[in-house]
């Protein structure tokens, strides 16, 4: 053989074995019980989506890790100290990063930054700069979009919940559009009392846009829940909360909408914010089709107890136990506890299983908002994959991958 063949030889031995090293790296196996079926399963996945899913013959062991796909947040207020609703936060392009890797570890492989109510120019300038958010690599399509909670909203005391009364302001089409603008059209949910004047037509014209229209800090009646979710509305806000402390036992807003099987609910399942027995009614009322758990979790989340100063000048207090409250109008005042603490929570307090809790927590918000690439454990969809042990109804992250890549192992 003359030196040139074997030299061109070498070259594509080199080239073989570059290359497939490269394949090898794109290409991993992930074994773990399956969360739906409790099978031991290997899956395989490749360039950043799942490729198979196959049933292995193995024994499962007494402490199993559990394999599922990562969980779905719709109402994320801030996290680790980042707030994406406040105005004189640090919102930068690395607090979003920084907040999105925290929820990583908690399993959180996707969720929509949610905006509450506050001044037109505070929401306009953080959605201009969320709005680079969904398609940074960095974030691997952790972020498809944002929540909208307010300022459309009842302004009554209780309703209102902790929203800033000088913030709160009727439905109002152009104005929503200037902010739709602005988050480069990601607002994937509008959180709104229908009972305030407009709200029909904005609820109708959300849904002509593909908005899911959600009702949330309302006092809406029979009639008007109806309406609504005639025009669209699909979902109620973390249902049992934003409400004042004292209602008509008639005449309030939970019936209605429990009583229409259209309508999804969100429950924040955090253990402070709905008893035992409200989460239980529910979930039979409305069962594992139409519950979604989620969060509301705020930026005070990873802080030390104590008591917080709003930006807009509310006082806040986190207790020693993960409570978070606005002590003015005995009202809480979102959640310190991200999703994964609702998916052991909700099967503790209603006996469902392990495929109902993560079909609450990642399929059905995925399918709410008709995000078809993630949600499931099926070949096709993204790699968004998490491990986990489950001990005394306490889901414990041991890894997670989002869009194929490992970012986080405990
Ligand atoms: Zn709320």
């Amino acid at each position: 053989m003359n030196k040139i063949i074997r030299t061109k030889i070498y070259t594509v031995i080199a080239f073989l074995i570059f290359f497939g090293t490269v394949e090898m790296n794109a290409q991993q196996v992930i074994e773990g019980i399956h969360y739906f079926t409790g099978q031991p399963v290997q899956v395989k996945i490749n360039n950043g989506m799942i490729e198979d899913v196959t049933t292995l013959d193995k024994p499962v062991s007494d402490n199993p890790v559990y394999i599922a796909p990562g969980f779905f947040d719709n109402q994320v207020n801030g996290f680790a100290g980042v707030s994406f609703a406040f105005g004189e936060s640090d919102l930068t392009p690395e607090g979003i990063e920084k907040a999105t890797s925290e929820l990583w570890k908690k399993g959180v492989t996707t969720y929509l930054p949610t905006l509450t109510t506050n001044s037109i120019d505070v929401l306009t300038r953080n959605f201009e700069l969320l709005s680079k958010a969904v398609d940074d690599k960095k974030l691997r399509g952790s972020i498809p979009g944002f929540h909208l909670e307010g300022p459309y909203i009842n302004p009554e005391d209780g309703f209102r919940g902790a929203h800033p009364k000088q913030f709160v302001k009727p439905p109002d089409w152009s104005e929503f559009l200037k902010l739709y603008e602005a988050s480069g059209k990601n607002i994937l949910q509008l959180t709104l009392a229908p009972e305030m004047e407009g709200a029909m037509d904005l609820i109708s014209k959300c849904s002509q846009e593909g908005i899911v229209i959600a009702l949330g800090h309302h006092n809406a009646d029979m009639k008007t829940v109806t309406a609504a979710i005639d025009r669209g509305a699909k979902i109620a806000t973390h249902l049992g909360n934003g409400a004042a402390n004292m209602i008509n036992w008639h005449r309030n807003p939970f019936w209605p909408q429990l009583a229409d099987d259209r309508l999804n609910i969100s429950i924040i399942c955090d253990s402070f914010h709905l008893l035992p027995e409200e989460i239980q009614v529910f979930y039979k009322v409305k069962g594992v089709e139409k519950t979604i758990i989620t969060s509301d979790v705020t930026h005070y989340a990873a802080l030390e107890p104590g008591e917080y100063k709003t930006s807009t000048g509310e006082t806040i207090e986190l207790t020693e136990d993960g409570m978070l409250r606005y002590p003015a109008q005995n009202v809480l005042y979102g959640s310190a506890s991200p999703i994964t603490k609702g998916v052991g929570y909700i099967m503790k307090v209603t006996g469902c299983t392990l495929a109902d809790a993560v079909q609450m927590a990642s399929t059905n918000p995925a399918r709410l908002y008709n995000l078809n690439d993630r949600g499931t454990l099926e070949p096709g969809k993204r790699a968004d994959i998490v491990l986990f042990t489950l001990e005394d109804s306490q889901v414990n992250i041991q890894k997670t991958w989002v869009k194929g890549e490992k970012v986080y192992e405990q």
